[in-house]
């Protein structure tokens, strides 16, 4: 069954320009923000500018272009946010949920980037 994205959910009316977003970065293929519920000192969305619904179905689909834009996106969030190992950063976490097992609230894919204190273990047991 193919990947199925609805466009309106609130990444796309972000991307649209429909609502706000407090943007930390812009690239030709991603946009990054400011989650509007921070759940740590840095917590940072990133989204590719293309209709994903989910990492696996853009690591399917996305053109190489949009990849290594995203990927690279990533790395220069950390380095403006101040997380990033070997200048200065004491790391972070990266997570990107997807569907009704991940716990996925938005259907366009985002990758989280938690830091600024210690994140704690991975998962709870429930
Ligand atoms: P998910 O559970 O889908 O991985 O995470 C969705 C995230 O989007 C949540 O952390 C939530 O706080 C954030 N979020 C939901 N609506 C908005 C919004 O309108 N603007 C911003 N900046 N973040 C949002």
């Amino acid at each position: 069954m193919p990947f199925a994205y609805d466009d309106q959910n609130i990444f796309a009316k972000i991307l649209r320009g429909e609502i706000p977003n407090d943007t930390v970065l812009e690239t030709e293929h991603t946009l990054a923000f400011n989650d509007i519920q921070p759940q740590a000192p840095v917590h940072v969305l990133i989204i590719p500018k293309g209709a994903y619904v989910s990492h696996d179905h853009f690591a399917t689909e996305a053109s190489d272009a949009e990849i290594v834009d995203f990927t690279r996106a990533t790395a220069e969030v950390c380095r403006k946010t101040g997380v990033t190992l070997g200048e200065g950063g004491e790391g972070f976490r990266s997570i990107a949920n997807a569907g009704a097992h991940g716990v996925q609230e938005v259907p366009h894919y985002h990758l989280h980037i938690l830091g600024g204190r210690h994140m704690g273990r991975m998962l709870s047991k429930d």
